[in-house]
């Protein structure tokens, strides 16, 4: 009897672990055979690890999700071998800065993945699920093609406690507040992020922040700040997201760091200097940033946020009274006058749903059609009818090409699209969301030799794994999640432009998500191999 249990206790295990295996493998789509040390193999690969180092030439087996041997691979040791023909081999890349709260609508996510994107980050700028945990729960219903990890956002957690108020939460309200913080990075969040120039967020003082984030800090997450000002006030806004990190002591990231105010182009050098020297006093800042001078956001951001108080119908109400309507017209003259930019050419509309015939456009162009001129007042008397009329999306080309490149050579920055899932074909949205790593390896890396190749894999991959707490992933190391891409450094590009947005990276071959191809030789594939990623803080079951 003794003897039954203790062969039961092998075998039962063994049986199961057998099934298991096969389950996983005919998912894979691959034969089901004897049992192989490997699922995958990919031969002939240049290795670029993502911590920098230059590429070497090995053979990458994978098995069960992880990356299992680096080295010399017997191809029949493998269930599937992938030639990867010379070309590089890097760990798939992890945009911190994404907005895919709509990810489990379109859960292939084509535009990330066939830029090399196997884990996208969500939540920033203040808006994400104000219920972490079921959000990520819905990867197990809804298979998506990549993984997906999120923030907590200010802005969404205020908003569920008191509404769009332009004034201090009371010590009830702060407590909902962090008592909703608490649960969503029980739930997994992997921090707090803030959106500090939209609503109701900007009407948040620093010290209410700080105690959100000291919540966020007990449960090992970071605090990632679109800032109050990332033109005129930058170096300001800059000092307040530092002053929040240290305060609350947790790790700083500033979202889509840029300098926008015309008047201040070339002041990356000073900017940069505000985190290098927060790191010098020994505080963990880091960076994101996209690779082009424009930046893409809503109409909304251009007007007053006293304006916006309450939502878009307190708005129109304060516009139907003529004093008011002349205090906002006069702030935007103001504020345009600041911003160094002459008139609004600068901004172009993405989506207006009301006329879609102004995506592609410029305000200046706008105006001209809408109402024969476009002197400034006009330009404005049209923006505020568009706001009036429900918003508009839009592309605001705004950075000098000299900062762009300054912050990308700095080693704490990393890169994110700040992009959405995109809809093919739908508007005009900015092209990051197609191109933006294959831009920076093609443009950035190979024609303009702004930084090497190792460099850019590092601050897509292990950069961005580190500061975000995604331990297992972002290097190819035994052991790691088999989060891979397979590339071709001579033809990586990005077609998509302001013109022509929908065009997807070109030069990516394989895209491989936990061991199995989301992209396969250059097709998407029908998989939906990502999971939910949580953070150093989730309790309970994963
Ligand atoms: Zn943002």
């Amino acid at each position: 009897m003794r003897q039954h249990t203790s062969i039961f206790r092998i075998l039962v295990p063994l049986v199961l672990a057998t099934a298991l295996c096969f389950a996983g493998r005919s998912h894979a789509g691959r034969a089901v055979g004897a049992e192989a040390a490997f699922d995958l193999v990919i031969t002939n690969a240049r290795v670029v690890d993502g911590a920098g180092n230059p590429w070497f030439r090995a053979d990458v087996g994978v098995k069960d999700g992880r990356i299992a041997r680096i080295g010399r691979i017997n191809a029949s040791e493998g269930g599937r071998t992938i030639d990867a023909r010379g070309q590089i081999l890097a760990p798939g890349f992890i945009d911190v800065h994404a907005h895919v709260e709509n990810l489990y609508e379109q859960p292939d996510a084509e535009n990330f993945v066939r830029m090399g994107v196997t884990t996208l980050v969500t939540g920033n700028c203040g808006g994400s699920a104000v219920d972490v945990g079921k959000f990520l729960d819905r990867a197990k219903e809804t298979p998506v093609a990549v993984n997906i990890a999120t923030l907590v956002g200010h802005n969404s957690v205020r908003r569920a406690v008191f509404g769009d108020a332009d004034r201090a939460p009371t010590p009830e309200e702060l407590e909902k507040m962090k008592a909703l913080v608490e649960a969503a990075m029980r739930d997994g969040a992997v921090g707090l992020s803030t959106g500090l120039i939209y609503v109701p967020g900007t009407y948040a003082k620093s010290d209410e922040i700080v105690e959100l984030a000291r919540v966020v800090a007990r449960h090992g997450g970071l605090y990632a700040t679109h800032m109050r000002s990332e033109g005129e006030r930058v170096s300001e806004a800059i000092r307040e997201s530092i002053e929040i990190g240290e305060k609350a002591g947790l790790p700083v990231e500033i979202s889509h760091f840029k300098v926008s105010n015309k008047r201040l182009w070339g002041k990356s050098a000073d900017t940069l200097g505000l985190v290098r020297d927060a790191r010098a006093r020994g505080l963990s800042v880091t960076v994101d940033q996209y690779a082009y001078t424009a930046s893409s956001t809503s109409l909304d951001s251009r007007l007053p946020s006293w304006l916006l108080e309450g939502g878009r119908e307190e708005g129109k109400k304060r516009l139907a009274d003529s004093l008011q309507r002349a205090r906002v017209m006069r702030e935007m003259k103001d504020s345009l006058k600041r911003s160094g930019f002459k008139d609004f050419s600068y901004a172009m509309v993405a989506s207006y749903r009301v006329k879609p015939e102004f995506n592609g456009k410029s305000i200046a162009e706008i105006t001209k059609i809408a109402r024969g001129k476009k002197d400034i007042e006009s330009q404005i008397a049209q923006i505020v009818e568009m706001y009036e009329a429900g918003g508009a999306s839009m592309v605001y080309h705004s950075m000098s090409e000299e900062d762009v490149r300054r912050i990308m050579r700095e080693p704490f920055t990393m890169i994110a699209s700040d992009s959405g899932v995109r809809k093919y074909g739908e508007g005009m949205p900015h092209p990051r969301g197609y191109g933006n790593n294959a831009r920076v390896l093609g443009l950035y890396v190979r024609d303009l030799r702004l930084i090497t190749l190792e460099d850019a894999i590092r601050k897509m991959t292990s950069l961005p794994a580190q500061t975000f707490g995604l331990r297992d992933r972002g290097l190819i190391r035994e052991g790691m999640a088999a989060d891979l891409v397979i590339f071709d450094e001579a033809k990586v590009s990005d077609p998509s432009t302001f013109d022509k947005p929908h065009q997807y990276a070109v030069g990516f071959h394989y895209v491989i998500v936990n061991g199995v191809p989301a992209l396969d030789g250059g097709r998407m594939t029908t998989e939906r191999p990502g999971i939910a990623l949580r953070g150093a803080g989730a309790v309970g079951p994963r």
